[in-house]
């Protein structure tokens, strides 16, 4: 990492400090870090206008960081919604539009009302286009690893669908992304305490993301953490939108509860915890797969193990009935309560992940 980088970073985790506490923090030199400093004050990155209070002598200049002083957007299309946030350089949604829209790459008005919304979410978080680093696009599909084409696109038959196509009305920077992959990452870019995890998204489609020390792992062909389509069901499963019967897909994508209350899974879980018998049965037997999912993943990876998507979203208030289902089927004994957890951000991480990318590569040119 470069020193410019070292002292950038340093100052984002430690929220204000004086010179000389980087001095003492990162062992570099006084005229190195005075360098630095004034380099990255020119990029209006770091804030000085701030005093640290000494008890006795001068009060020292506190450097802080400008969490706004870039930003990014992140669109996540999804069947039947446009989502668009913009991110500031702590991963913080700033603006979010969620605006309900048919899934339709055919249609010129569908790709110009995309480029309208994120011309919107641009004008009200009052981003300056010499402050702006780009726009990320997940979709629910797999992406190549350059972001230029979508290789597998079932869900929404979008398959070899491009880049291009697809931004025809984003007059920025951008590049495609993976849903899961994107929200993963966001959910993980974020805290300090996970190193490795594995995202597991309970949405329309069941996908997940695999991170290593914070970094995906996307396999030999972008396919990794792919759980969707692991079968579970050895005879006589659902058929799957893959075409194949049996798969994790068919037994825990957030459609089998919300198919009962037309597509609305708020109304579900409010009449599930009313105790409606059907919300109650449909429940029991979506909590019975999914704690076998969880397991075979935590067996797998022996790491966090974080819920997203829709259902990820309500997941909190039945950790516990999930947690003791899950343990029942470990020999280890380690509690699910210590490594599942339910998604910080709630629907809009998909967008945010993919807007993160252009921070991280930011960050990279500093
Ligand atoms: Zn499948």
């Amino acid at each position: 990492m470069k020193k410019s980088q070292l002292i950038y970073h340093y100052i984002r985790e430690q929220q204000a400090v004086s010179k000389q506490d980087i001095v003492v923090g990162l062992k570099l030199s006084l005229p190195t870090i005075t360098h630095n400093l004034q380099y990255l004050e020119e990029l209006h990155l770091i804030d000085t206008s701030d005093k640290i209070r000494n008890t006795g002598g001068r009060n020292a200049t506190a450097y802080s960081y400008v969490k706004n002083a870039r930003a990014a957007i992140g669109l996540y299309l999804t069947a039947h919604h446009i989502n668009c946030v913009s991110v500031d350089l702590s991963g913080d949604v700033i603006q979010m539009i969620r605006r309900k829209r048919d899934f339709n790459l055919d249609d010129d008005g569908y790709l110009q009302e995309i480029g309208v919304i994120v011309e919107e979410v641009k004008r009200k978080s009052k981003i300056k286009d010499k402050d702006f680093l780009g726009v990320g696009i997940s979709v629910p599909g797999l992406v190549s690893q350059d972001g230029e084409i979508v290789t597998y696109g079932m869900t929404l038959n979008f398959g070899g669908r491009t880049r291009e196509g697809i931004a025809k009305y984003i007059p920025y920077r951008n590049k495609l992304f993976h849903d899961s992959i994107a929200a993963g990452y966001a959910e993980v870019w974020k805290e300090q305490d996970i190193q490795n995890a594995f995202y597991l998204s309970l949405s329309n489609s069941v996908g997940g993301a695999a991170l290593f020390d914070k970094k995906i792992y996307e396999g030999n062909s972008q396919k990794g953490g792919e759980v969707g389509h692991m079968t579970v069901v050895p005879e006589g499963g659902e058929q799957c939108y893959c075409g194949r019967k049996g798969c994790f897909d068919t037994v825990c994508r957030s459609t089998l509860l919300d198919q009962y209350t037309d597509g609305n899974l708020e109304r579900f879980f409010g009449l599930l915890d009313a105790g409606d018998a059907e919300a109650v049965r449909l429940w029991d037997k979506y909590l019975d797969n999914l704690s076998l999912g969880i397991h075979n993943l935590r067996m797998l990876f022996d790491s966090d193990i974080i819920l997203g998507g829709y259902v990820g979203a309500y997941i909190e208030k039945y950790m516990e009935d999930l947690c003791d289902r899950i343990d029942t089927r470990n020999p280890f004994g380690d509690p699910a309560r210590e490594y599942l957890v339910p998604c910080k951000y709630k629907v809009e991480a998909a967008a945010a992940g993919a807007a993160i990318h252009f921070i991280d590569e930011f960050f990279e040119s500093i």
